[in-house]
């Protein structure tokens, strides 16, 4: 299977310092969903992993981050794509847990579910710990210049760091290396 794991927030959506809390505040980014439709049209699985403090912040609850996603997924399906997973690390910076990017818990998670070695999966992110666990796990890390992604191009990227525009930057060069 073609599998690519993407960050939420600065990729799919504009990201917020404030957090996105609600369905309203889920805003898809320019090219985003069509993005996502020609990933899906050529073949490929699409599996979210976002860290999502904010349920641990008490900014948002469960059901509302559930709404968020249904909107998510509803705007994907209408530009002919389809997110087949969201997988979410709830805790806070101080929990301690494993699914925290920049630890790989996440797409270890994701390489279970889909049976896959993540050797080469493109992991796209707008941040610096998006990158590390996607190296961490072995997947070929992309960063996007939307959201964070300026400020991360300044860090130290981990070796072999792919950098594109946006998502439907990243989406060319993989359909066009295909
Ligand atoms: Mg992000
Ligand atoms: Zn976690």
């Amino acid at each position: 299977m073609k599998l690519i794991i993407l960050d939420r927030d600065g990729v799919i959506n504009q990201d917020s310092d404030a957090f996105v809390k609600s369905p309203d505040e889920w805003v898809a980014l320019p090219g985003s969903l069509t993005a996502i439709a020609r990933l899906t049209q050529a073949g490929y699985t699409v599996a979210v992993a976002t860290n999502q403090s904010g349920l641990a912040r008490g900014l948002f609850d469960t059901a509302t981050l559930n709404a968020i996603h249904a909107k998510l997924h509803r705007e994907v399906a209408q530009a002919g794509g389809a997110v087949s997973a969201i997988f979410l690390c709830p805790h806070g910076p101080k929990a301690g847990c494993t699914c925290r990017k920049p630890l790989p818990g996440m797409y270890y998670d994701i390489a279970r579910r889909y049976d896959v070695n993540l050797n080469g999966v493109p992991a796209v992110g707008d941040s610096l710990r998006d990158l590390q666990a996607a190296a961490t796990a072995g997947c070929a890390p992309w960063l996007v210049l939307t959201g964070n992604g300026a400020k991360a191009q300044q860090g130290e990227l981990p070796p072999g760091t792919r950098v594109a525009t946006d998502l439907s930057a990243v989406v060319d060069a993989l359909l066009q290396e295909a």
